[in-house]
């Protein structure tokens, strides 16, 4: 990495002759005189002879010739004459006849080509102090004449390589040094003890636009501004980059001064018509910097191709993207595929017997922890053997396709539907009551036997026998599954035994169970919505089905509900541990932890939140929001009277 401290420290800096430095010191102070400024001048005989001819020079076109300093001063005005100075000390430093001749002849065209623009801007912002901006625009780039002069050996590969490719010079500085002109020339200026704007300028003539805009405000900071956009038409007409020039141009014009395409055009040829003058008050032809007529056919060139790159860029990385949400997609999809098939029957597209085995295995933990009943129905085809060998396997399986679109019809969304094997289907039923399951059964049963399997346009009668358990599981009831798969089993084999074509039922659930959750169900918000006619039981099952059930343990619902502190919650666990077969709810009762009245409301509490039912009604459009407070409210009151429960 290159070492700035090298140019802070070189003997070849650009210094200011003493005469500059002494009138930069009193145009600074309000009380100085014209005199005194002129007897400076005339110390320095060079710079006095520069002045007179300046003066009389088609830059500033006076009438009249002027022979003496002390007119030229008074016609001029201190701070016009303190910038000539400067700039006439530069110029000298400016000179070189070395190898690097051509580069200093850039640097200081463009620096004369940025000080027209600068006076130019100051005219139509600051009338009157557009001299000082002259000044700002040729001292925009003097960390270049620094950089020149200093470290000419580092900088002379990065000059060559700027020449010989259309980049930016900042860019190119950046790349081999580490940093670019705009720093080296704002810390001289700063040295100098120019006015802080310029410095802030100076140093922010290659940030974005829109750092610019958020750096400076319209109006507030208009020398800054100034500065930026000088070194812009610099660029435009003295660099290869005219299209990111003009652009740049462009923007800052308008935001800043509000110019808009017409007068950016004549604000351009304005600076080209003046820059042949200001280049004889330094003795430097401008002759070859092209008119911007000329120039602006190639800048728009180079922004279209700006564009285009930009765009094309833009489009490709827009088609990855999409290319990427494809494979994304298609990765879902075939992910989805390979569920399916890990857990669905090609055939007739229930759930295989894994998927069963799974969901029947959490199901059971479900019902356990929340003290609800499980129940699974048996079903098999009957005499499918005889069907297979009368009408062909290929009937067989036509008939076992739409053995399960029939029971699909019939089952609600939340069931579980699967092959269990061969001609034999398993149901397990989502939230079942012992009446339900009977009936739900008795459906089923009636659409098969109902329905047209249909074979060489002949009706095909096909029945079958059923089974059905339904149990209060245990909390840690191991074994309870095995048994009701077992009971089911049985039932079916009586209903294959007693004549095919029907059901029988094996309810598992003992008197106390019952009452349990009998009790449960009379506090639940969707009886109390049936009951009292507000909701028909159809309307309540369809939104019951969205409704998922609370995750908070009975304990931590039972402290919520201020029925236990966490004291009695942990020695509930304790006990729950020494005998891990007894459910919670009745070890809470035994304990005398709870009531059955404030189990029987956890419970619902917990299997059917009726908050989440009142959000779901509003949800589902059967009532407006507040209808739907209203009615939970009242719901709550006539529980809570009930109980006497403090809440
Ligand atoms: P029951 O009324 O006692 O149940 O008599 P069944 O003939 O239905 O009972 P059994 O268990 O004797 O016969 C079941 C038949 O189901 C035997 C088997 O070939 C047939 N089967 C099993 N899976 C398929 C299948 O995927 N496609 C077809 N077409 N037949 C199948
Ligand atoms: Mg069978
Ligand atoms: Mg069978």
């Amino acid at each position: 990495m290159f070492d700035a401290e090298k140019i802070w420290n070189s003997p070849q800096l650009p210094t200011l002759p003493a005469v500059a430095v002494r009138l930069l010191e009193l145009s600074r102070s309000p009380e100085t005189e014209l005199k005194q400024i002129v007897d400076l001048i005339k110390t320095d005989p060079a710079i006095t002879a520069r002045i007179l001819q300046a003066t009389n020079s088609s830059f500033f076109s006076f009438n009249t010739k002027v022979n003496s300093i002390e007119r030229a001063v008074t016609l001029l005005g201190t701070t016009v004459i303190t910038s000539l100075s400067l700039s006439f000390s530069l110029a000298d430093e400016s000179i070189s006849s070395g190898p690097m001749q051509d580069f200093y002849l850039d640097y200081w065209k463009q620096s004369i080509i940025n000080a027209v623009a600068g006076e130019a801007i100051g005219k139509r912002c600051q009338p009157g102090l557009e001299c000082e901006y002259f000044m700002a625009g040729l001292l925009v780039d003097i960390g270049r004449l620094a950089m020149l002069k200093a470290i000419s050996r580092e900088y002379y590969p990065v000059l060559v390589t700027y020449e010989s490719q259309e980049r930016q010079l900042f860019k190119v500085e950046h790349e081999f040094l580490g940093l670019d002109h705009s720093l080296v020339s704002g810390k001289l200026i700063e040295k100098w003890g120019l006015p802080a704007p310029m410095v802030q300028g100076i140093r922010l003539q290659h940030f974005s636009t829109q750092t610019l805009f958020d750096e400076l405000t319209p109006g507030k900071h208009d020398m800054e501004a100034a500065i930026v956009l000088s070194n812009a038409v610099g660029d435009y007409f003295n660099s290869s980059s005219s299209g990111l020039a003009i652009q740049r141009i462009r923007e800052i014009s308008s935001h800043f001064f509000g110019m808009d395409g017409v007068e950016v055009d004549r604000f351009l040829e304005e600076i080209h018509e003046r820059m042949e003058a200001a280049g004889n008050l330094f003795d430097v032809d401008m002759s070859d910097i092209d008119s911007p007529s000329e120039i602006m056919s190639q800048a728009n060139q180079q922004l279209l191709e700006l564009t285009m790159r930009a765009r094309s860029e833009t489009l490709l990385a827009s088609e990855q993207k999409m290319q990427f949400e494809r494979e994304k997609q298609l990765l879902v999809s075939q992910n989805e595929v390979l569920q399916q098939k890990a857990t669905t029957d090609t055939l007739t597209g229930a759930y295989n017997r894994a998927y069963f085995d799974e969901a029947f295995e959490s199901t059971i933990r479900d019902a356990s922890a929340r003290s609800l009943p499980v129940c699974v129905i048996f079903c098999d085809i009957d005499k499918f053997k005889l069907l297979n060998d009368t009408f062909g396997h290929k009937f067989g399986d036509d008939v076992l396709r739409q053995f399960a679109e029939v029971f699909r019809r019939s089952l609600r969304a939340a069931d579980v539907f699967c092959r269990y094997g061969g001609e034999e289907f398993v149901v397990i039923v989502h939230r079942p009551t012992e009446k339900g399951v009977e009936k739900l059964t008795e459906r089923i049963r009636d659409a098969i036997e109902q329905e047209d399997f249909m074979h060489l346009n002949e009706r095909v009668p096909v029945t079958a026998s059923f089974g059905t358990t339904i149990m209060m599981p245990g909390r840690q009831d191991n074994d309870c599954g095995e048994e009701i798969l077992k009971q089911a089993d049985e039932a079916l084999y009586e209903s294959k035994e007693k004549g095919r074509n029907q059901a029988h039922h094996r309810c598992l659930i003992n008197a106390q169970e019952r009452e349990l959750i009998k009790a449960v169900n009379n506090l639940k918000f969707s009886r109390w919505l049936v009951s009292n006619e507000i909701l028909d039981i159809m309307a309540v099952s369809r939104i019951l089905l969205q409704v998922p059930a609370d995750q908070r343990s009975l304990g931590q619902l039972a402290v919520d509900f201020k029925m236990m502190d966490y004291e009695q919650v942990d020695q509930l666990t304790m006990a729950q541990k020494a005998s891990p077969r007894k459910r919670i709810g009745d070890m809470a009762l035994e304990m005398g932890f709870l009531t059955p009245e404030n189990l029987h409301l956890l419970l619902c509490w917990q299997c059917e939140p009726p908050d989440r039912l009142m959000n779901s009604m509003t949800a589902n459009n059967l009532f407006s929001e507040k209808r739907s407070r209203e009615l939970y409210s009242q719901y709550r009151k006539s529980i809570m009277s009930t109980m006497a429960i403090a809440q």
